[in-house]
């Protein structure tokens, strides 16, 4: 596996990154097994919350740096990379202010005595995370984990070397001892032996279905902890009570956002029948005004998608789509211009038996259903190997409350697209994955909630 800087704007070859070996595999394990094993893991929270209000410091006063790393070398628009490391300094400090109250003793009553519940690290983590948000993804494992003492290994994808290894010097930089958190340029194969080493406790995975299933069977092999974030397909609900442009506005949004490379990306548009025409109009009006470009230029509202192989993959979905009967209102193709661009597109005419109804498109490529009341809507958005976001557009909250519970997701927005923050939980059910990143939830995925009970005898 090669570790490469390829600007997606240009596929202009930027830096190639030589791998790690076994024996730096070996090295790392060492040195995060030790750091595990000392005062400064075990001891009291104090001594590690300052690495994270100052890493949170650094990413600040480092914003606009690190903002165009992320978009040469995956294609984000500046202005979303922007916001990516300003939420990245928003969950450091949010884990170095509350992490202490999340982990402190929680008091149980019980005839048996004096109970209380530790929160105790576990050991050594492995993370293998995706380049769609190159710094966010290493944050949302690092910060709740340095805060409980659990030293982690990374595993960043190959074609964010240049974002990985920045990451890993910030947190040094804000006084991470050895070993609390190590980048490694490795293979798959070298990822698997890891998880199996003994000194290792837990496994984190953001990225596909795929990659989670093998990483996940790897560790269940050992008997060890995995949190799986994978993909999505998450609807965008128009009710008939909408507000029908600020439905579209967000929508556009909800699917274009990161060139429509998000796992909680509203990919399917499920739309009442009496507003569907007027939203169609409008969304694709919308759709035709993006301003492909350099994701470098403020004025470009679409950049190109993160390789080459996404294009060819994004390209056989939509051919595959079409042969199958649906309909292309809009795009449909891939752009003839240098860079890996696909036109902004909506599909229509989707029918349960084509494979487009059921697979993630990751770029931006709408989906649009059309239905005639709430319960189709609720049967649609069930009818998912996936389960991870979703967004309900409606004046009538009541009548979106209703709606939100009977989705089957973990997490449901109404009159927003889904979003993310530091104090909200994030993950998904079915084939999304299971576990929860962020919040207090996030935090105890990987302690050791210790029962300890004085006995009254
Ligand atoms: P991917 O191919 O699964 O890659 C993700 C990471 O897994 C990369 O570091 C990749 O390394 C690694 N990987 C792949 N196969 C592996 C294996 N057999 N063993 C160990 N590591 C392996 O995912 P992607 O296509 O780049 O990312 C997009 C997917 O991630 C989408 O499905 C998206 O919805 C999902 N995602 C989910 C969330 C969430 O929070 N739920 C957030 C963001 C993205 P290489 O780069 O070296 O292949």
């Amino acid at each position: 596996m090669a570790y490469q800087t390829v600007n997606p704007f240009t596929n202009q070859l930027i830096k190639e990154y030589p791998t790690h070996s076994d024996a730096d595999v070996e090295a790392a394990l060492k040195k995060a097994d030790a750091l595990y094993h000392s005062a400064w893991a075990k001891g009291d929270i104090d001594q590690r919350l300052p690495v994270l209000h100052k890493l949170a410091d650094l990413l600040d006063t480092q914003n606009e740096e690190l903002a165009k790393i992320a978009s040469r070398e995956m294609g984000k628009l500046i202005e979303q990379s922007r916001a990516e490391v300003k939420l990245c300094a928003q969950i450091a400090r949010y884990y170095a202010d509350h992490a202490k109250d999340f982990l402190a003793p929680v008091k149980y009553d019980s005839e048996l005595g004096d109970a209380w519940v530790e929160h105790h690290p576990i050991g050594v983590l492995m993370a293998v995370e995706p380049w769609n948000f190159p710094y966010y993804q290493l944050m949302r494992v690092l910060a709740p984990n340095l805060a409980a003492g659990n030293p982690i290994i990374v595993k960043h994808a190959s074609i964010v070397p240049h974002c990985a290894e920045t990451f890993e010097h910030l947190v040094r930089e804000a006084g991470a001892p050895d070993g609390a958190y190590t980048n490694l340029f490795i293979s798959s194969d070298q990822v698997a032996a890891i998880i199996d080493d003994d000194r290792v406790q837990g496994v984190a995975l953001t990225g596909s279905e795929k990659a989670g299933g093998i990483v996940a069977a790897q560790a269940a092999k050992k008997l060890k902890k995995a949190t799986l974030e994978l993909g999505g397909n998450d609807v965008f609900v128009v009710l008939d009570d909408s507000d029908l442009e600020k439905a579209v506005k967000v929508g556009v949004q909800a699917r274009l956002q990161n060139a429509g490379q998000v796992c909680t990306a509203a990919k399917r548009f499920i739309i009442h029948v009496k507003v569907a025409d007027a939203f169609l109009s409008k969304f694709t009006d919308a759709f035709r005004e993006v301003k492909l470009g350099d994701p470098l230029d403020e004025s470009t509202t679409l950049g190109p998608l993160s390789s080459k192989d996404a294009v060819d993959t994004l390209t056989k979905q939509v051919d595959e789509a079409v042969k199958n009967g649906a309909k292309v209102h809009v795009g449909g193709k891939p752009v003839e211009h240098q860079g890996n661009f696909f036109e902004p597109t909506i599909l229509t005419h989707i029918s349960r038996n084509n494979p487009a109804y059921f697979e993630e498109f990751f770029g931006p490529v709408a989906q649009v259903y059309v239905v005639k009341d709430d319960d189709e809507i609720v049967k649609l958005a069930n009818d998912s190997h996936y389960g991870l976001g979703g967004a309900i557009f409606s004046q009538n909250i009541e009548r979106a409350k209703r709606l939100a519970s009977r989705i089957e997701t973990g997490m449901v927005y109404i009159n927003s697209l889904t979003d993310t923050a530091a104090e909200l939980p994030f993950g998904g059910v079915k084939r999304s994955g299971f576990g929860r990143e962020l919040s207090d939830l996030g935090i105890k995925e990987f302690v050791n909630q210790k029962l300890v009970v004085v006995s009254h005898q």
